[in-house]
């Protein structure tokens, strides 16, 4: 999708996988098989010496699992794309591809929690270091960036949404020679297309809005053929975390929604956003498209965001209330769902890191889903008056 172009533009989605499917299906069939067999030892040897591409084996190449990559690169621009197991496997994979021991690696601060627990362990063992900066503070990227590797961008973050200019990032990292890698789950291609912005490899949980139904856990990163061919020599065969062909056929089905659903999660969020807002008892609200202007590349905002009560609140009353909204983890499907900041301080495994990501007591994220406004409103404002009650 080009720049500029309606983000709703259904078309500009589909038309990757508009082409005949076999027996005249209308949706693409799973190729659920995990090798390819050939019809000669001519034919087999062909295409291990190379004169000829096509499946061997669904851990380097699977139809099913090539039309998805096809239709992500295609929504974000990209020249190629790559699917994975997981958001994470697409984030382990993206950074071990271009880092070796003695290198340094600028992230911004607050990105996903287990990026950062990724970055604070394996790499760390492996003698690379990673820069925490203000993603909004340039000038502090630009005193970081000398001799950096790579500059790790996530836009909005995770917890508590500080959105950036992305543009403004990407090219402090080409100037200093330093490659430029996003996750971009939060907005999604409807609502920002990072290499159109000058990021050189752009990376998203498919397991949040792309897949859009909460049933797969997935990643996929995406960039130009040289930055994927990279990806698809060491990191891709050898660490092994491949997409699934089912998993592929879910974000098919899900890509085919994504801009409708974008649209509703932005307007239920907005308007739930600027209702807690109004409360009395809300200290502040954690949403990009509230007050602010976006930054510049960022076209719309998504569903998840997150507040911070005023002392006083029993959170714990909150959340045992609330119907509509479920207490879990993750988000981008039709479920709204919360997490409140004080269950994640008490995180066994990683005791301080939550501090880390901006959580609070009194912060709870929130994401809104497609449940409907207004019976998401009465949902939130009953638990809110008997958490108020019950302090
Ligand atoms: C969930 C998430 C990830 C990790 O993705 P998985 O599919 O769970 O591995 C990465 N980045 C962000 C922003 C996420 O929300």
């Amino acid at each position: 999708m080009s720049q500029g172009s309606d983000p709703f533009d259904l078309a500009s989605f589909v038309v990757a996988h508009d082409e005949p499917h076999a027996f005249d299906a209308v949706v693409p069939p799973i190729v659920q098989t995990s090798l390819f067999t050939f019809s000669s030892y001519e034919e087999m040897l062909a295409t291990y010496q190379g004169e000829k591409v096509r499946p061997v084996y669904t851990r380097g190449l699977n139809p099913t699992v090539r039309l998805f990559e096809e239709m992500l690169a295609k929504l974000e621009g990209a020249e190629d794309a790559l699917g994975f197991a997981s958001g994470m496997a697409a984030i382990s994979a993206s950074v071990l591809s271009f880092v070796e021991p003695g290198d340094r690696i600028v992230a911004v601060r607050h990105v996903y929690p287990d990026a950062f627990r990724l970055f604070g362990s394996l790499l760390k063992r492996f003698k690379i270091e990673v820069t925490y900066v203000d993603g909004g503070d340039e000038s502090a990227i630009d005193k970081a960036l000398p001799g950096a590797k790579l500059l790790y961008l996530e836009s909005p973050t995770s917890w508590v949404m500080e959105a950036h200019d992305v543009g403004a990032l990407a090219q402090l990292a080409r100037r200093h020679g330093a490659i430029s890698v996003i996750d971009n789950s939060w907005a999604s291609p409807v609502f920002q297309n990072p290499l159109s912005l000058g990021v050189d490899l752009v990376l998203h949980s498919a397991s949040k809005y792309l897949g859009g139904h909460s049933d797969v856990v997935s990643g996929v990163v995406a960039g130009s053929k040289t930055m994927i061919d990279r990806l698809r020599a060491e990191a891709y065969p050898y660490l092994g975390g491949k997409m699934s062909p089912f998993d592929a056929w879910l974000l098919i089905r899900g890509l085919r929604t994504l801009p409708l659903r974008m649209k509703a999660h932005e307007a239920s969020a907005l308007e739930i956003a600027a209702r807690l807002q109004a409360l009395d008892v809300v200290e502040a609200i954690c949403h990009p498209g509230l007050g602010n202007r976006l930054p510049p590349g960022l076209k719309g905002t998504s569903g998840l965001f997150s507040f911070i009560f005023k002392p006083g609140v029993n959170v714990r009353a909150f959340a045992n209330h609330l119907k509509l909204f479920k207490l879990g983890v993750s988000w981008g499907g039709h479920e709204s769902l919360i997490v409140p900041g004080e269950v994640v301080l008490e995180q066994k495994a990683q005791p301080n890191s939550a501090r880390a990501f901006g959580i609070s007591e009194r912060s709870v994220r929130l994401h809104v889903g497609l449940e409907g406004t207004e019976a998401l409103w009465s949902d939130l404002a009953s638990a809110i008056e008997t958490a108020t009650k019950a302090a």
